[in-house]
């Protein structure tokens, strides 16, 4: 389905990251596999990759640094020559409730969460831009769309991803750049670990079909947003979330 075509994950190294980029390339993608701080684990996905018989490259970055974004988008470039799919998903959580969440907090989650998907999106988008082609999907949250007390930073994060796309959306379609948002519930990730049992179970109580989703469910729907089959589909948000948000 995405034989050859080159795809850039952020925070692939883990969680729902891992799942794109191992599903990605199981379709023929040549994946590139970002993170800061998990060299091992990013390691272990690239040889996954490579066991499966597929090319990945692992590249070490902040996306919310633009310098740093910059050399990465330009190693890409320089080591497959283009870039067809990017998924932003890296992303952190620092919760608290308003009264005691410190500034640094807030502003730590925003710089990740929103700017790291504004910076992707410029410098990757600058290459599809010259190619006339790319997709580009961002991992926003349900929460972005209907706040949770305790995730203001969050929240607010994952809301602005979600205009972030829909402007990305209208600058970058007559380059024929498609820029779509996936906005999971509840997904079983190192993330939702440190969870307590209480808040677990409130969580599985809202969820209509019962059951808390994998890294592969949100895996399959960036498959399909990066490829052709969704190419009438543009600054749209697609929950996936057992039916949590209707
Ligand atoms: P996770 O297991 O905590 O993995 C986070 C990934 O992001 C790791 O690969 C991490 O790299 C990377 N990362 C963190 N900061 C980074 C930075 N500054 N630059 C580059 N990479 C960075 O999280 P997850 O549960 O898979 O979540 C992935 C995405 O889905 C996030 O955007 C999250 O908000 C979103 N999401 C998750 C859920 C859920 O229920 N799990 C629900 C809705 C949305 P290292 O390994 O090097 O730390």
């Amino acid at each position: 389905m995405l034989k050859d075509q080159v795809a850039v994950v952020t925070g692939g190294s883990r969680g729902i990251g891992k799942a794109i980029a191992l599903m990605l390339a199981k379709e023929g993608a040549h994946v590139v596999i970002n993170y800061t701080s998990s060299d091992e684990k990013a390691k272990e996905v690239k040889s996954e990759i490579e066991i499966m018989g597929g090319k990945a490259m692992i590249y070490k970055a902040d996306v919310s640094n633009e310098k740093s974004v910059e050399e990465f988008a330009k190693a890409v470039y320089k080591e497959f020559g283009r870039i067809d799919i990017l998924v932003n998903n890296a992303g952190i959580t620092k919760d608290g409730l308003v009264m005691r969440m410190k500034e640094d907090d807030f502003m730590k989650v925003i710089e990740i969460n929103l700017k790291g998907t504004f910076l992707c999106s410029k410098h990757f988008g600058k290459l599809m831009m010259k190619a006339r082609y790319g997709k580009i999907i961002n991992i926003s949250s349900v929460v972005g769309v209907m706040g949770n007390a305790g995730q203001a930073n969050y929240a607010a994060s994952k809301a602005g991803v979600i205009g972030l796309t829909k402007s990305l959306a209208k600058e970058f379609a007559s380059r024929n750049i498609n820029v779509n948002a996936v906005a999971p519930g509840f997904i079983e990730t190192e993330m939702t670990k440190e969870l307590t049992e209480e808040v677990k179970e409130s969580y599985a109580k809202a969820i209509p079909l019962g059951v808390y989703g994998q890294p592969e469910d949100v895996a399959n729907l960036v498959v399909f947003l990066s490829s052709s089959v969704s190419n009438y589909i543009t600054g749209q948000v697609i929950n996936l979330d057992g039916g949590m948000v209707m």
